[in-house]
């Protein structure tokens, strides 16, 4: 049953050992509870949530900071938030949903919980089954310690639980280890720092619907109302809050801020982190900096602001949303070219060749009046930006897409749960057939864009529907060449001339969306999506 006493939940989140460890996560889901109980009543009244469910045992390993890499300690000083964002909104969604939930955030205690039996060494483990779970939500560094943890027998068993928290989502050759490792030629030797899991794609849970290649997980945005207890402000007409919570991110973003300063006051909240004798900070004088500020005060000057302006990093934040539910218009550098990892450090190791084109690509396409994408060095196109922002006769309303209020986020989790299985054999789509139409792409298209151009989204789990010779016969397809192996671009066919080279996929860990090839037309399988709740169809 639905849980709505937070009591229960913070004693969860109160950690044996000194220090801060959940401080930050227990702030967050306090201040917002309100908010997750008007959502899942709304849930309830709608009948969205069945109240035949079997409650499930699952496990949450928090990875990074096992690995001590302490964001709950930096969380304080302009550290890295999206993260811990993900982590509360996960805990406090399985928490209501009135799951059971364990969670761990350091080595020692997976050691101790997978008790003796399921630890190394491997003759310990012979003939057991999997771990007592239903699903184990952790991270990339987080899969890793419970495979240098675990007899490899019962890892092996186990793999088909694992959800894996990735931000920026996992494309199927990097995941698949010979393509990864530069088995087959590509040259990719570097690449398992984050890549070469080897699970399901759909495995793999995102900050944003990257791609449908993965799961998508996302956050709530924090909203709050008179009723929180927050007090309401008043919009100061020309302030602007700058999106930096680290003083380097200002570097070289100086002639911009510049040209912002002409329309409005400049805010801030970011930390120093040289000693101010030693270096010059790249923060201009005239800015109002509060430093970082925690969540009620931080959402006011949000509030007050009337644009929050990107500096073209940290990539794809929960912030720009929290700002455009505000009625704050983003404006969101453009980048061109667009980064990836062909092109950028911080994208170099990332198992993805997204591209990406402004800082904030899902905000890019929510678009006027709510967010601005611009390129930050035409100063021309900024001032006239700026200026038609000043000069709007009306607010810009706040807009909020549902995928990121608290229904939305507890609509689609309680859905994965139920229904997403990647431990039958072979995998059982958790996607209705009937909710999933096949095409032929154009010519080099990845199944994503093919999808997409025909109002679609494209569907990993139901490839099998068009890997098969009837299905281009039923599209007067025919194949002068038929081959049937392992590929990223499979199945698909190739033309000739008047012949058509036909390629079928031989192992279905490589059925992907992402993939794009010259000459290849793809075969694809597309289902329908929710509007503002891409991740499930509309038979789902
Ligand atoms: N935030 C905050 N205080 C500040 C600035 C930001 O609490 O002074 C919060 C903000 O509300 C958001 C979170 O930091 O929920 C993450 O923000 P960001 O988009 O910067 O992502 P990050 O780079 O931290 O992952």
């Amino acid at each position: 049953s639905i849980r709505l006493n937070l009591m229960e939940l913070r004693r969860l989140l109160t950690h044996p050992c000194p220090g801060i460890q959940f401080h930050w996560m227990r702030l967050r889901i306090t201040r917002m509870w309100q908010q997750w109980r008007r959502g899942v009543e709304e849930m309830l009244q709608e009948g969205k949530i069945s109240i035949s469910r079997r409650k499930k045992n699952i496990l949450l390993h928090f990875g990074t900071l096992a690995q001590g890499n302490r964001l709950d300690e930096t969380a304080f000083k302009g550290g890295p938030l999206g993260e811990l964002v993900q982590w509360s909104d996960l805990v406090a969604t399985l928490y209501i949903l009135g799951h059971d939930v364990t969670i761990t955030t350091e080595i020692n205690q997976l050691g101790k919980l997978m008790a003796d039996n399921w630890q190394r060494p491997v003759q310990a483990s012979l003939g057991r089954g999997p771990l007592p779970y239903d699903l184990i939500f952790t991270d990339i560094h987080g899969y890793k310690q419970f495979r240098n943890t675990l007899a490899e027998a019962v890892f092996t068993k186990s793999r088909c639980l694992f959800r894996i928290l990735d931000s920026f989502g996992t494309e199927a050759e990097f995941n698949y280890r010979p393509y990864a490792t530069g088995y087959h030629g590509n040259n990719r030797s570097n690449t398992c720092e984050w890549g070469c899991l080897h699970l399901r794609l759909q495995q793999f849970y995102t900050m944003f619907p990257h791609t449908p290649d993965n799961s998508f997980l996302g956050f709530v945005i924090e909203r709050h109302n008179a009723r929180d207890g927050v007090k309401q402000t008043i919009r100061i007409q020309n302030q602007s809050l700058v999106y930096a919570k680290r003083e380097y991110m200002w570097e070289g973003k100086q002639a911009f801020i510049d040209v912002i300063r002409e329309f409005f006051d400049v805010h801030a909240t970011s930390e120093l982190q040289a000693p101010r004798h030693m270096t010059q900070s790249p923060i201009p004088e005239y800015v109002h900096n509060h430093y970082v500020l925690l969540g009620d005060s931080y959402q006011a000057l949000l509030q007050q602001s009337k644009i929050f302006v990107g500096l073209g990093f940290p990539y794809e934040g929960p912030a720009p949303l929290e700002a455009i539910a505000m009625g704050t218009v983003f404006i969101n550098p453009r980048f061109h070219p667009p980064h990836s990892r062909s092109n950028t450090a911080f994208f170099a190791e990332k198992p993805t060749n997204r591209e990406v084109t402004s800082q904030h690509p899902y905000a890019e396409d929510i678009g006027d009046p709510h967010v601005y994408t611009v390129d930050i060095n035409n100063h021309t196109q900024l001032r006239a930006t700026l200026l038609r922002v000043l000069t709007r006769q009306q607010e810009v309303p706040p807009f909020l897409p549902f995928e990121f209020t608290v229904a939305g986020m507890l609509e689609r989790m309680n859905y994965y749960i139920e229904n997403q299985d990647f431990c039958s054999n072979p995998i059982r789509s958790h996607v209705p057939r009937n909710a999933v139409q096949g095409f032929v792409g154009a010519e080099g298209k990845s199944c994503n864009d093919v999808c997409r151009s025909n109002g679609r989204f494209c569907e990993n789990t139901r490839f099998n529907s068009v890997n098969n010779m009837d299905f281009l016969r039923a599209r007067n397809v025919t194949c002068s060449t038929v081959v049937s192996e392992a590929g990223l671009v499979y199945p698909s066919f190739v033309r000739q001339g008047a012949r058509k080279d036909c390629f079928f996929q031989q192992n279905d860990f490589l059925f992907n969306c992402a993939s794009k090839l010259e000459k290849h037309n793809r075969l694809c399988a597309c289902r329908t999506f929710k509007k503002e709740q891409v991740a499930l169809c509309h038979e789902c």
